[in-house]
């Protein structure tokens, strides 16, 4: 049995930037996927065109958006930060730029740019692969893993890294299988919940105008009538519900808000103008219109794909003419554009989460060089770990630095 230095479970972003580095550094490393090809879950991220990381520079600012938590990434970060992310792909050939909100994307090319750069900076440090290979379990042995059971056969290491993701978009491999292993020799879990998930409304007629995006808007959380929350920038309904960036950043808020009370979110369409102005416009455009019919009055106003479903639920005849329609009426059309009221039923599972938050609990690993605190040749990478960020780019630039740490510091005995 050939004995390598490192073994990486898990070919994902960790996983490659953990082998990769680790084997940078002369270490004889294998790395161990259980799909055909390593990276499936970077394909479809920032809807297959991978938001690669963020702007935010700064260490200490950029921690700030994983709450609690954050802090522990600073040690990663500073060994491997968002300008070594940048710079990292502009040499691989695949030149980042900055998008809206600090999103970083690549310039031209989509994420299979993305994951075919990083499957080939591994491969061309030197790293072996086995794919179509699943990792059935880590025995310890003398407080130690010395050997991997596998599909394939046995594999052994000096040292192992763990990066096998959440359970989000299972289908890409994420089952969740490293919180058993971690568990087993004496890491505390958080429980794993599906995080940026879209969120599933009462409101029937979603189905109809689940193809356009709603830039621009507001969204305010209510729990009991109380406004605990809001976001500005983009949203879109979904064939049950809505999604898009705002939700999804808000949606653990929601998830803790549903087990509070009755939940709404408020949609003001038209955020960059008070109620007192935007109903003045209202008047000015019925008055426009004054002997149309109102069912063709609001064409200025909203997307045409939306007008058939606000004309249903504001409850004025389409027919009447806009010189007709009463102050009552009107109101009714305001609170549409201002207040949307939309029912929340509930959040969506780990089929649609983004991310998993939880995890291996950071009190069980040394964040400085992402060694497991309890078995001494054993280190942790991305998304397995209890730390979770927003819609930007976060999460992919923890698993970058984390990747990097694990691999690094997995090359020394
Ligand atoms: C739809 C979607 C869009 C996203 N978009 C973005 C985005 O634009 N920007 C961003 O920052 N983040 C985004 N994310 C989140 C990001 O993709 C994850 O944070 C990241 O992929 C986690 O990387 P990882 O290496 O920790 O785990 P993963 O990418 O989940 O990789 C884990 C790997 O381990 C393998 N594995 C698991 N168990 C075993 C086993 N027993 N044996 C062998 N191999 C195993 C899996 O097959 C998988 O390949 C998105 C996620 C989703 C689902």
């Amino acid at each position: 049995m050939t004995q390598y230095d490192v073994i990486v479970v898990g070919g994902g972003p960790a996983g490659l930037f953990a082998a990769g580095f680790a084997a940078q550094q002369g270490a004889r490393v294998m790395l161990l996927e259980k799909n055909a090809h390593c990276g499936a879950k970077i394909l479809i991220t920032g809807k297959g065109r991978c938001n690669v990381t963020h702007s935010e520079e700064d260490p200490r600012k950029f921690v700030e958006h994983f709450g609690r938590n954050g802090r522990a990434l600073l040690t990663a970060l500073y060994a491997f930060g968002v300008k070594d992310v940048v710079a990292f792909f502009e040499e691989k050939g695949v030149p980042l730029r900055i998008e809206r909100g600090g999103r970083i994307f690549p310039e031209q090319g989509e994420a299979k740019d993305v994951q075919k750069a990083v499957i080939a900076f591994a491969r061309d440090a030197g790293v072996e692969m086995c794919t179509s290979c699943e990792v059935k379990n880590l025995p310890i042995e003398d407080g130690l893993v010395k050997e991997v059971e596998t599909t394939a056969g046995i594999f052994a290491a000096d040292n192992i890294v763990v990066a096998t993701g959440g359970l989000s978009y299972p289908e890409t491999g994420c089952t969740g299988d490293g919180y058993a292993w971690a568990k087993s020799c004496g890491h505390r879990l958080v429980k794993p919940e599906p995080a940026l998930v879209p969120v599933k409304l009462r409101d029937p007629w979603t189905a109809e105008v689940s193809h356009f995006n709603l830039k621009n808007v507001k969204i305010t959380l209510c729990v009991d009538g109380k406004k605990i929350d809001d976001r500005f920038g983009e949203a879109f309904f979904t064939r049950s519900g809505i999604g898009g960036p705002i939700i999804l950043d808000m949606s653990s808020r929601i998830r803790d808000a549903l087990k509070q009370g009755t939940v709404k979110l408020l949609l003001d369409l038209k955020p960059a103008v008070a109620t007192d102005l935007f109903d003045k416009r209202l008047q000015r455009e019925l008055a426009a219109h004054s002997n149309h019919e109102f069912g063709h009055s609001l064409g200025k106003l909203l997307p045409r794909d939306m007008i058939p479903v606000v004309l249903r639920l504001v409850g004025i005849d389409p027919k009447k003419k806009c010189h007709s329609v009463t102050r009552v009426e009107r109101q009714r059309l305001l609170k549409l554009f201002k207040e949307f009221e939309l029912d929340v039923s509930g959040c969506a599972g780990f089929r649609k989460a983004i991310i998993t938050s939880g995890g291996v609990s950071l009190k069980d690993i040394d964040m400085r060089s992402m060694r497991s605190k309890h078995v001494k040749n054993l280190f942790f990478a991305g998304e397995i770990i209890d730390l979770d960020g927003p819609t930007g780019g976060f999460n992919l630039q923890e698993c970058w630095s984390t990747g990097y740490l694990a691999g690094l510091n997995a090359t020394t005995k």
